[in-house]
């Protein structure tokens, strides 16, 4: 993926998002946009503890199905990555893109484009640019009343941010620490 195709799905994620005009963490939208998609979506009690989500598409219809199993920030974030195949129209092999652990593996040197795309637009789909920035920047105003003149460690700052940030888009501390080294830059 080159910056040129993260700007293309950055812009995407934007667009769809322009319907969050109370700024609230976006995957509370998950459930309207799939609706506005005719998307059917369901969690499911799978067994399966590789079995991470699903996109499938069987005539004109559209199924997206998560592991309803899976810890909370994880599950969000497979969520938003199934809506992302949907939405980067990615190519379904037999009807169907299977996403297992290692689909989601970034150790895994074999992994489709397509995991990487996805995993792109969830991340800017759950942690978007502004919205970041304006929890930021909020956090940077509470922070400094709590401490008063007490001098902190930076890591413990940034730790502290981390917690914030997570808590409010819903998202584990690895995603939200790749995503900070993306806007930050
Ligand atoms: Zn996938």
């Amino acid at each position: 993926m080159d910056w040129r195709r993260r700007k293309q799905i950055t812009n995407l994620v934007d667009g769809i998002l322009e319907c969050n005009v109370l700024n609230q963490p976006p995957i509370l939208l998950i459930k309207d946009i799939m609706i506005r998609r005719g998307i059917i979506f369901e969690e499911r009690d799978e067994d399966d503890e590789e079995f991470c989500g699903i996109y499938m598409v069987m005539g004109n219809t559209k199924i997206i199905f998560v592991n309803a199993n899976l810890y909370e920030p994880r599950k969000n974030f497979t969520i938003a990555h199934e809506l992302g195949h949907h939405f980067l129209g990615h190519v379904l092999s037999e009807g169907a893109i299977v996403c297992d652990k290692s689909a989601f593996d970034t150790k895994n040197k074999k992994r489709p484009e397509q995991e990487k795309e996805a995993d792109y637009f969830s991340s800017c789909f759950l942690m978007p640019k502004n919205l970041m920035n304006k929890k930021m920047k909020e956090f940077e105003g509470s922070y400094s009343e709590q401490i008063c003149m007490i001098p902190i460690e930076k890591e413990e700052y940034n730790d502290a941010l981390v917690e914030y940030l997570c808590t409010f888009f819903q998202v584990s501390k690895e995603a939200m620490r790749i995503r900070l080294e993306i806007v930050n830059c």
